[in-house]
């Protein structure tokens, strides 16, 4: 077999081995990343000041999927999230600090955990961390707020897990935020 022919043959089976793995990749999504968070998983706590209590809402509907919306209530139950301080859920480098046009995301920070871990925080009113830098579990990175250059919302955070660059249902905390979750939780960041 001649050189240029064999490297034919690896260019043909390399494109049979991709038209094979896609449809099952595409099949299970879920299932795989649910699988594949519980052992590497870090143990992320809320991104909020130790013992404030927020209502956090996997909604349907939400974009993207099993992403967390938290929103912060006074006594009397009327909306005070506007301007709270957001922290690290946990220890990472900040891989991205930017105001999105292109998404509904507004002002966002993305944190990398490693083994494939992220942690996003969107709609900031201010960004307190740039990209490149190294922040521990609890540091401030931004304040709560309502940016977006698409949509027009009331404050709240916007909080996604990602695990090799899929959003996943988010464990905080020990708790599973399954999708249509929607509860109370105290954070227990910063004690
Ligand atoms: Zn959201």
């Amino acid at each position: 077999m001649n050189r240029h022919f064999r490297r034919l043959l690896a260019a043909a089976s390399a494109v049979a081995a991709v038209a094979i793995v896609t449809p099952t990749a595409v099949a299970a999504p879920e299932t795989a990343s649910s699988d594949v968070t519980i052992t590497s998983r870090p143990t992320f706590k809320m991104p909020f000041e130790c013992g404030q209590k927020w209502r956090g809402s996997n909604w349907n509907g939400h974009s993207p999927a099993h992403a967390i919306d938290w929103n912060h209530y006074d006594a009397n139950g009327n909306p005070d999230d506007d301007g709270r301080r957001v922290f690290a859920s946990a220890g990472g480098k900040v891989l991205a600090s930017y105001y999105s046009t292109t998404s509904g995301y507004g002002n966002t920070i993305v944190i990398g955990h490693g083994d494939g871990w992220r942690t996003r925080y969107a709609h900031l009113k201010s960004r307190g961390v740039a990209k490149g830098d190294t922040v521990k579990v609890g540091q401030r990175i931004g304040r709560v707020g309502a940016s977006s250059a698409i949509y027009n919302i009331s404050p709240h955070l916007h909080y996604e897990q990602i695990h090799n660059g899929s959003v996943v249902v988010s464990v905080v905390q020990g708790v599973t935020w399954e999708d249509g979750l929607t509860r109370y939780q105290t954070s227990k960041n910063r004690c």
